[in-house]
């Protein structure tokens, strides 16, 4: 040490570049000369980490994981990639809640974003440092650190009064990983999908420059960045707006054998879109195949045993066995608890679920939006969390839903009972801004279209190929009947897959590529564009 001391600091770096054991793999050598370098890990312990994710189907190790205290680290490791004369991959990485290892870096380096709060908190007064709620002006909004957990910003916001107005149904994954792709929910309907609600952003780009945007300043890389599934730089802060947050929630869920009753049902629940006073404030759906309810868990956490047994009674008499649940909910206080129950009788009289089929719950606003917290502990608790999930989300466009059902729900999937979730709801079109990089569903004739999560686990041996099967007939039956829909976290193994995804918007994303990542840097487990080097 006393040696390392006296050497002149210039040369300093150079000694420790020599101290340091020599890069595993392609990286340069020089990497070490950075001031980043002490935030580098090459460990297996750490690579192992970030080599897979909750899809748990694709694992490839980076050479290095960094763990940046602030996003000019992130800066200075992008920079020296992007100027090197072999480009190595760098991935932000947040929680990792991905499916198709859209996070991974294969011989390249991730970033743990989640580093940024960590090295923030420690010592730190406030626990929420890189969550800043502003109360002042007109405008309400949150300045979120790309790698805060939302359930983290919620709790933050809620010091104040206040919350974000859209949610994911999971509250454990990042501001920077939904924002990347868009981050939809039962409010979706209403305020958009959450990209629609940010205001501006810092970005790290693919040169390394630190670049605030918004609508106003640098729009073209906002709104790319938005829905940009990490293609043109890592979001290390977001300015999300707010509204002011209700203390309870009414949670009803309404069930329906009829599909046609159902998806009007949800078309008219969403139709109250500039309405905040009118209608559900969160409306989503699930499906329920085959003997799921007679020979699946006999109660959960939303419906008892004796629900169970009434809706299995329902899916028995159903010619197709298939039950639907509309899910809604309507957030009141204090003030306005007399009233709540008259105005969810105001909504349900205009509904046609089954007769008697209204199961409600009164919980907290937390308690509601935080939901699936729950169910993951029990899911851990029998050992089914930490399995293969290939999921498959799609957007469905509202001509075509009740073929997708007859051709899917009940062709597809006749005979099969799911582990897992399928969820299918109604989000309205207006409420995107296709100037994002995210892709919507719908077309020019559809208003509305379906999001539709074929929310799978792998829980027995032959699981993973079984549904990756079905999930390919899902897709192979929507190309044949010419369905149009697209992939939600979308993934494809070539080019051409994305250039249809894309559709008219590839060639403005192959362009900012260009001009935001040039050498192909960022993001590659997306499989967008050819990796580096
Ligand atoms: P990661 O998996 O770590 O990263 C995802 C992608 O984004 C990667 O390509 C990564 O490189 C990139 N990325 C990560 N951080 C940044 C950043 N700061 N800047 C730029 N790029 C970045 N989605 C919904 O929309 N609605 C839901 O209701 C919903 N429910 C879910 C429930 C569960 C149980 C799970 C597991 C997922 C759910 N998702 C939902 C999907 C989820 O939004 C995405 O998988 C999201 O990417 C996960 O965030 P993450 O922090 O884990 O991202």
């Amino acid at each position: 040490l006393i040696a390392f001391l006296i050497i002149p600091s210039y040369l300093s770096v150079i000694v420790a570049a020599q101290l340091q054991p020599s890069p595993a793999g392609g990286l340069p050598g020089d990497l070490f000369a950075l001031n980043v370098a002490s935030k580098l890990r090459f460990d297996c312990n750490s690579t192992a980490r970030a080599s897979s994710d909750f899809g748990g189907i694709v694992a490839a190790a980076p050479e290095a994981v960094l763990r940046p205290a602030t996003p000019a680290d992130i800066a200075e490791l992008v920079r020296f990639s992007a100027s090197s004369p072999s480009p190595f991959p760098v991935a932000p990485r947040g929680q990792g809640h991905s499916a198709r290892g859209q996070s991974l870096a294969p011989g390249g380096v991730v970033v743990d974003m989640r580093a940024l709060a960590a090295g923030r908190r420690a010592g730190s007064q406030n626990h929420h440092c890189r969550v800043n709620v502003s109360t002042g002006g007109t405008a309400l909004y949150v300045d979120a650190g790309g790698e805060q957990l939302w359930g983290d910003v919620l709790r933050a916001t809620l010091e104040h009064g206040l919350a974000p107005r859209v949610w994911t149904d999971y509250l454990r994954i990042t501001v920077g990983g939904t924002l990347s792709n868009a981050g939809i929910g039962g409010q979706a309907f209403r305020h958009g999908p959450q990209i629609a609600n940010v205001l501006e952003l810092d970005v790290v780009t693919g040169r390394g420059d630190i670049v605030t945007c918004s609508r106003d300043k640098d729009s073209d890389l906002f709104l790319a960045v938005l829905g940009g599934l990490g293609q043109f730089g890592v979001i290390t802060r977001a300015r999300i707006g707010l509204e002011p947050a209700l203390k309870r929630t009414r949670w009803v869920r309404l069930a329906y054998s009829d599909v046609v009753k159902f998806t009007r049902d949800q078309e008219l629940l969403i139709s109250t879109r500039s309405s905040e006073a009118a209608g559900f404030d969160y409306v989503e759906g699930q499906v329920a195949l085959n003997r799921t309810l007679t020979e699946g868990p006999k109660s959960t956490l939303f419906f008892s045993g004796a629900d169970i047994g009434r809706l299995a009674g329902l899916a028995a008499e159903s010619a197709s066995g298939v039950v639907y649940f509309i899910e809604g909910a309507i957030y009141y206080d204090e003030s306005t608890a007399a009233s709540v129950e008259q105005k969810l009788e105001a909504v349900l009289e205009q509904l046609t679920f089954e007769e008697g089929f209204v199961f409600a719950k009164d919980v907290s606003y937390v308690q509601f939006l935080d939901r699936v917290r729950q169910e993951e502990r029990v899911l851990r608790s029998a050992g089914v969390w930490d399995v293969p999930h290939p999921w498959l989300n799609l957007f469905v466009p509202r001509s075509r839903v009740l073929d997708f059902d007859a051709g899917v729900f009940k062709g597809v999937f006749a005979g099969v009972i799911p582990v897992g979730v399928i969820l299918m709801y109604p989000m309205n079109r207006d409420r995107w801004d296709n100037r994002m990089t995210a892709v919507s569903g719908g077309d020019d004739d559809d208003d509305v279209f379906y999001a539709v999560g074929l929310l799978r686990s792998a829980v027995a041996a032959g699981d993973v190929e079984r549904l990756e099967r079905e999930n390919e007939a899902v897709l192979d039956f929507c190309d044949r009947a010419g369905i149009g829909c697209k992939q939600y976290l979308p993934h494809y193994t070539s080019q051409d897959g994305w250039r249809r995804h894309f559709g008219a918007k590839w060639s403005r994303v192959a362009e900012l590529k260009a001009k935001y990542d040039p050498h192909g840097i960022l993001s590659p487990g997306q499989r967008l564009f050819s990796l580096p080097g």
